[in-house]
């Protein structure tokens, strides 16, 4: 099963064990939470639990204060 990544946009190969699926799953890519819910390998709704951004940014945003 595949989904796009609510955050980044990446298309994401969930195994079939998603293809029955409510929960969080994690984007490898940005480190976004979602919560989907899946049903016979079809989403049946997506939304976003918490948008990770990268350390660099933080990093860079607390530098201009
Ligand atoms: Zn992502």
């Amino acid at each position: 099963m595949k989904i796009n990544c609510l955050s980044c946009g990446h298309k994401l190969d969930l195994d079939e064990t998603y293809n029955d699926y409510e929960g969080q799953i994690k984007c490898f890519v940005c480190g976004a939470l979602l919560e989907i819910k899946s049903e016979d390998g079809a989403i049946k709704s997506q939304k976003f639990v918490k948008i990770v951004r990268p350390s660099v940014e933080e990093a860079m945003e607390r530098k201009l204060g």
